[in-house]
């Protein structure tokens, strides 16, 4: 029996994760769930499945949350704010804590979970990209296991299972990436967040949908795969493919390529990563190859989409330019979902802040969240530029 702390749980891939939970009675316990602001959603949740504790990031509405669960005749114990999501994030009675917050907010709470050995769940990749080598380093002292769940990251997980440390130190790793609902417009200027949030394949919250459509996702998922697998920029390539069933690929020195493919569906990492190194069933479709039709595969055209370039950029630079880098992300598409920031804006905005703010290393968490807020004044000022 494993017990589980999710943080995020309101989310697509909260929900997603809840929905494979439920299909294992016996197999898993929800300790605590977490959500910012929804308190009627994370009440539902946590009454349904029974968890212990739920906690409201917005402390203003945790009176709320309590209300909820009585009406619902729950016994889960409602709590609120930065200190109650560590808390629950590091409880003894927890083995596994699924990082699910989205963008830099959750690094605090994904922190937690690393200091205090968990089986951390890893889908917070904002948390790895602005903070890699703390978390990487949490894990390693604190003697936890980090297991991915970005499709892209849980693939090359499933590929280099078996493979020892002298194969991967020589290993290459293709990532795919679907291109996002602009693929093939060649006329950006006038898209809206629903068109942008409006993914081909996948089903996702609206930061990430955004980060699809600019290709930055795959630029944070370059710099994750350098700390999730030790690697290089070099050794880390794109290829567009389309149809999203090969969910990313390992090339070895003989020239072998393994590849991991399934429907796109996130119940199929999360149900890997959940019961790593069994497999149980998560729901989600089989692939059906006599109707799959073609797999295709072109490079990423980086003039129409240099926020994947950005990436590379700062994960070459290294220390925090690429706390840097996410920073003015996730303020830029803020903006751009609020309508202040043209969407053809974003990646003008974003390469401002890095020309104009190259970090000192951070030694610690509080040097990185210095580094953030400093970042994040500084998109702010380039948002205003660019409306
Ligand atoms: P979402 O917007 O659907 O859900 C985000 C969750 O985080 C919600 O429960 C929300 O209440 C909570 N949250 C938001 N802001 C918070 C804050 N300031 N403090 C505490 N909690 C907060 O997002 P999502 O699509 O589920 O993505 C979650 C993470 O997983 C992101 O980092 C994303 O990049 C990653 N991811 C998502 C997918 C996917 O298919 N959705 C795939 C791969 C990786
Ligand atoms: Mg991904």
């Amino acid at each position: 029996m494993r017990t589980i702390t999710l943080l995020g749980a309101t989310g697509s891939i909260g929900t997603s994760a809840l929905d494979v939970v439920a299909r294992h009675p016996g197999r898993y316990r929800i300790h605590a769930l977490t959500a910012q602001s929804n308190a009627a959603a994370l009440a539902e949740l946590a009454a349904r499945h029974d968890a212990s504790v739920a906690v409201i990031g917005d402390v203003r509405r945790e009176g709320e949350l309590r209300d909820a669960l009585r009406a619902r005749g729950s016994n889960c114990v409602a709590r609120s704010g930065p200190t109650a999501l560590a808390e629950v994030a590091q409880a003894p009675e927890v083995d596994t804590v699924l990082a699910a917050i989205v963008g830099a907010a959750g690094l605090m709470p994904t922190l937690a979970a690393a200091q205090s050995g968990k089986r951390l769940l890893l889908a917070n990749k904002e948390a790895i990209v602005c903070a890699g080598s703390l978390l990487m380093a949490a894990i390693r002292e604190a003697g936890g296991e980090l297991l991915p769940v970005d499709s892209e990251h849980n693939a090359i997980h499933q590929c280099l299972a078996g493979s020892n440390d002298e194969q991967r130190g020589q290993a290459r790793l293709v990532l795919t990436a679907s291109g996002g609902p602009f693929l093939n417009r060649l006329d950006l200027a006038g898209v809206t967040p629903d068109e942008a949030c409006a993914h081909p394949n996948w089903v996702m919250g609206r930061k990430i949908s955004v980060d699809s459509a600019t290709l930055m996702n795959k630029g944070l998922e370059v710099i994750e795969a350098s700390w999730l697998f030790g690697m290089p920029a070099e050794r880390i390539d794109v290829v567009i493919h389309p149809q999203s069933v090969i969910h990313s690929m390992v090339e070895f020195p003989d020239g072998s390529v393994l590849a991991q493919l399934g429907s796109p569906d996130m119940r199929t990492p999360l149900a890997y990563a959940l019961a790593w190194p069994d497999r149980v069933e998560s729901g989600a479709n089989r692939l059906d190859f006599k109707r799959l039709g073609a797999l295709t595969f072109e490079a990423p055209d980086l003039a129409r989409f240099p926020c994947l370039s950005f990436a590379y950029r700062a994960l070459r630079a290294g220390g925090a330019t690429s706390a840097v880098l996410n920073a003015a992300n996730e303020v830029a598409v803020e903006a751009f979902l609020e309508r202040r920031l043209p969407f053809i804006r974003i990646a003008p905005t974003i390469e401002q802040v890095l020309d104009e703010y190259q970090p000192e290393p951070a030694a610690t968490v509080d040097d990185l969240l210095e580094i953030d807020s400093l970042a994040r004044e500084c998109a702010a000022r380039a948002v205003a530029e660019h409306a």
